[in-house]
């Protein structure tokens, strides 16, 4: 899809205050800094639309953009903040529960990973859980201009062993510095958005 149009529609931890256009929509979904932000900028052909992660833990709520009128990526706050007290995980631990197991709307998950090291224990918990409920997932293995290009394939192994992915989820590389599988994530999103 070529993004001319992206509307940011901020929101709260009330599902009340969730979209009302019943269009599809694809969660993002990482640990702070595996470049969520990075890859939102890429797949909207934008330099600095969604927030880059300056501000830690600062962003508890699910923010969802509307893209070319016709569906929503609903950044979802960056898991793994050492800083954040108990309390607050436990709130978006709730909120997140709640957004993934109960939106009809909700088509998929893009789960990214940092390329460069085996997925963290978070990252596998994050994809046990949405195994669980049966959410189809798109691994994206994030900044891969990092690594030369004869291991990539040796990396995404490694990836879709740690987390012992499902022959149905998908997983890719990609790199917010080179490009490389912005197409590949565009025809996940579409297949399932609107497949
Ligand atoms: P977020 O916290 O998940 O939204 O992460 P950001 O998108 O803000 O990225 C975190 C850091 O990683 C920033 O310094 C980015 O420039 C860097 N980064 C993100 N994606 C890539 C990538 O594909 N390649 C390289 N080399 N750096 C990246």
């Amino acid at each position: 899809m070529e993004v001319h149009e992206v509307e940011l529609v901020m929101s709260a931890v009330d599902p009340k205050q969730y979209p009302t256009t019943g269009q599809p929509e694809i969660a993002l979904v990482g640990r702070s800094n595996v470049g969520k932000s990075s890859l939102t900028n890429v797949l909207i052909n934008r330099n600095s639309y969604a927030r880059t992660s300056s501000q830690p833990g600062k962003t508890q709520t699910l923010n969802f953009y509307h893209v070319e009128s016709q569906l929503y990526f609903v950044d979802v706050p960056g898991y793994g903040y050492a800083k954040v007290s108990k309390a607050e995980r436990e709130k978006w631990g709730q909120m997140i529960e709640t957004y993934l197991t109960s939106r009809e709307t909700l088509r998929g998950v893009i789960s990214l990973v940092d390329g460069r090291h085996a997925p963290t224990k978070d990252d596998q918990q994050m994809y046990t859980w949405l195994s669980y409920y049966d959410i189809p997932v798109l691994v994206v293995a994030t900044k891969m201009d990092k690594i030369p290009k004869a291991k990539w394939n040796k990396q995404l192994s490694l990836v879709k062993k740690t987390l012992d992915m499902k022959k149905s989820d998908g997983l890719l590389a990609f790199s917010a510095q080179t490009k490389a599988g912005k197409e590949q994530v565009w025809d996940w999103i579409e297949s399932h958005a609107f497949g």
